[in-house]
This record gives structure tokens, sequence and C-alpha cells, in this order.
């Protein structure tokens, strides 16, 4: 049995050779919801809050920059926030844990608080984008349970280090890293999102350049590999463990295809995507790039999905009801079905975007009920115009965060040519392309 990679990637024994089950979907456990699910409403008809992408931070965290300070002393509450923050981890170029804070930061029974809120408007999954790695918070479990009890599926985005080096896992948790792998694998509710964007050593620390833990690149690979060795990847109609494959830049766009073409061998669904328009990555040349958006990105995904459609797990008329995804292959549906909450309390649309018509509210806890910030989100209303539209809407919603020139409801596009990291007309790119190579 072929290993997942020679070099640079964990080394993981192939599930299918070529040869995928008939209606094999890859279909994360936590990412996309179904068109069924984004039609379904409340009992008065209100289309469902569906899906969250939320911040959780560490008790003493949230103690030490809260301590003694109320909203109004907003430099001092950044000061705190930016200098108390201590990942485990330590990359150079952190996206979450060193971003400005406006308000005291939530504590996680006000988190909990939320979400209870959230369930009653329909919530099924939340997605954990940090700051730094829900893994590492000492109460892990008791979230876990919280979830569980309450019958909501979490995705956590992860670096794997506590899966992967058994200090970690003994230091926070007293056990091996095997044992403390079976027992997230215990929690049926429970997938990872793990990200990998090279084979290459230098290009990956390029993105991770942990200050801390060096030999990172390594731990990471051992951490997939334990997810895998206690069936991460096992059940193949409901896949617990996704690689993500995001930003894809110059210098790593010529590798994914094939770590996608691995991944998906081994059961595990891939998330692909360019840089965010949001965070430090905003600032990525990629983003003006115009031959890289139009081009190479245009072309990776084009290949992505002829690779797809010639391992028949989707086909040409799959991919124009569906739409191209922002993911290439898998959908995003985020936009369509929530909304995303900030450590701070901040709501906003999405993780991609935060500038003016993103943000919905500086602070949640002083703008209840829930209710009312869901349906006067943009995300709310193109949903509803989605469901007035199709009688069965495309899976996926275009980037609304990250492309440029799409049309919102008001008529306005927020996101100028040169301004997002996905190109204009997308979706009739790709498409374009895909035939071009399918005659060719
Ligand atoms: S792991 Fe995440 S939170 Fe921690 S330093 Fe890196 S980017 Fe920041
Ligand atoms: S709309 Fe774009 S940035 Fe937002 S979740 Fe989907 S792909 Fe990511």
């Amino acid at each position: 049995m072929a290993d997942f990679q020679e070099n640079g990637l964990p080394k993981i024994p192939e599930v299918f050779n070529n040869d995928y089950p008939e209606n094999y979907k890859l279909r994360p456990q936590t990412f996309a919801l179904t068109r069924e699910e984004l039609k379904e409403t409340l009992e008065d008809g209100t289309p469902k809050l569906l899906t969250m992408d939320i911040n959780i931070c560490e008790d003493g965290y949230v103690e030490a920059v809260n301590r003694g300070l109320d909203r109004r002393d907003k430099q001092e509450l950044n000061k705190r926030a930016e200098e108390l923050y201590d990942c485990d981890i330590g990359c150079e170029h952190c996206f979450d844990c060193k971003t400005k804070t406006n308000n005291p930061l939530m504590k996680t029974e006000e988190v909990f608080a939320m979400l209870l809120e959230a369930k009653k408007l329909g919530l099924k999954m939340v997605k954990f984008l940090g700051p730094g790695e829900l893994l590492h918070n000492p109460r892990l479990f008791e979230i876990l349970d919280f979830l569980k009890d309450n019958d909501i599926r979490i995705g956590i985005f992860t670096k794997g280090l506590i899966c992967g080096k058994t200090w970690y896992s003994q230091e926070k948790f007293g056990m091996e890293t095997k044992e403390f792998c079976k027992k997230l694998y215990s929690y049926p509710n429970v997938s990872l999102l793990f990200n990998i964007t090279s084979t290459d050593k230098k290009t990956e620390l390029k993105r991770i350049n942990s200050k801390k833990n060096p030999d990172l690149f390594e731990i990471r690979n051992k951490g997939f590999e334990n997810l895998a060795n206690v069936w991460f990847n096992k059940d193949i109609s409901n896949q617990r463990l996704t690689l993500v494959c995001n930003p894809v830049l110059n210098d790593n766009i010529s590798e994914v295809e094939e770590i996608y073409e691995r991944a998906i061998k081994r059961n595990i669904p891939i998330i692909v995507a360019p840089t965010m328009v949001s965070g430090k990555w905003l600032d990525q040349k990629e983003v003006k790039d115009e031959n890289f958006k139009t081009e190479k990105l245009v072309n990776l995904y084009a290949k992505i999905y002829v690779m797809l459609i010639r391992n028949r797990l989707t086909t040409l008329e799959k991919i124009k009801k569906d739409w191209v995804s922002p993911y290439a292959g898998i959908p995003c549906n985020q936009f369509l079905g929530g909304f995303m909450q900030r450590k701070d309390g901040k709501l906003q649309a999405c993780p991609g975007n935060e500038t003016g018509p993103y943000v919905y509210t500086e602070d949640l806890r002083r703008s209840w009920p829930l209710l009312e910030q869901w349906k006067n989100s943009l995300n709310y209303i193109l949903r509803q115009k989605a469901l007035e539209k199709w009688d069965d809407m495309p899976l996926t919603n275009p980037c609304y965060a990250k492309q440029e020139l799409l049309d919102f409801p008001d008529d306005k596009t927020p996101i100028q040519k040169g301004c997002g990291s996905i190109p204009d007309n997308f979706e009739h790119r790709v498409l374009k392309k895909i035939n071009e190579f399918l005659m060719g």
C-alpha cells in the first residue's frame, strides 16, 4: 500500500486505490450543509441559523486581559490582548491571537450562552477558529461535552501539535498522544480540520514559523498519522479528518493538485482556498496579482475538478448545478448558513473579510437577541434571496468575502477589482477551463 507521501507528508495508507465506491462523496462532517438543511426553517418560516464560526479563549487569558477594565478602556484592553497572549505554537504571522479587541474578551460561559441562543435558532454545527488551539484549552473536554450534550457538531482547526508530541498531551491532559487522539475520536460530534499547505518544510515554515517548535513540520505529520491510526479517516460516509490547504500562494500552488489527490485516496477531504482578505494575510502579494488569480488559480481549480470527474466523484452537470466552490470540490455554504463570532463579541459575516459591510455588531453581548442580528445580516438576506430564486438552490455560495465584483442585494459591490483574492467571474472562468481540459 502506498504511503501518503514519500517525503514531506504524513505516512498514511490508502483507503481507495483509484476506485471509489459508487455514490462516494467528499463531505466533511463539519463543513458544508446539505441542500435540505439550507431549506430548513423555524416554525414561523424564518430560515434557520445553521452554522457559526466561533472563537473561544482560555479562561486564564480572558481573566488577565479583562481584569479591572471595562469596555471603555480600549487602549489598555488591546495592549493586554496582544501582550498577554501566549500560544503554544507561536507563529510569526498569527491570524487570530494578535488581532485587536474592541471589548473585554468573551468568557467561555458567555460563548456557551450564545450557543444555546443559537441552538434555539437551529444551530447544527460550529467551526472553532481560534485564538490558538482549542485542543490545548484546559477546558477542552468540558467544551466538547457541552457541544455533544446540545447536539452541536464541531470542526476544530488545528496545527496538530498536541496530536504529535506526547510531552504536550501529558502536560495538558496527563495522557499519551494516542490516548488523547482516541479520546477525541470518542466524541462523535468532533472532527478535525488539519492545516497542511506544503510537502516542503521550508515553504510550510514560512506560514507557520513557530518560534517555540522549530520541529513543528515533523510533529504535525506525526500528529496527522496518529489521528489516522485511531481511525479518524475510517468512516467513508462521515469524514471526520479534513486537510486544510490554505492559503494557496505562488510558492505552493504547483503541489496542491497532487496533495489533493493523495488526501482523497485516504478518505480525507481537502479544503483548498486562496488567502483571506482579512488579518495579516491581507498583505499577501497574490491578492494584487492578476496573473496568479485569473490564470494559476483558475487552472488549479479546473484541474482539481477534472481530476474529480475522471475519478467519477463528480460530473460536469453536477458542477454546473452545485456551482464551482471557493473550496474546490467541497461546497462552502457557511455564508448562507450562518455567521461568525469573534473573541471580543464582534459578529461578522465569515472569517474571510472583516471590513465594514461584513461586520454586524461590535459586541453581540450588547445586541441581543441573536435572532435580530441573524435576520439583519447579509448572510440571512442572501439565503432568503437564494431560497426565493431557486427551487433547488446551488449547494455552494460564491466566496462573498473574497471574490471581486460580486453583486450584493443593495446593488453594491464591496470587493473591487484588485482587492479580492478570487477574481471576478471565477465560476465561469473555471467552468470554461474545465471544458477546455476535458476537450483537449
Ligand atoms: S497557532 Fe494560530 S493562534 Fe497560535 S500563533 Fe499560530 S496562528 Fe497564532
Ligand atoms: S464565503 Fe469565502 S471566506 Fe467566507 S467561509 Fe466561504 S469560502 Fe471562506
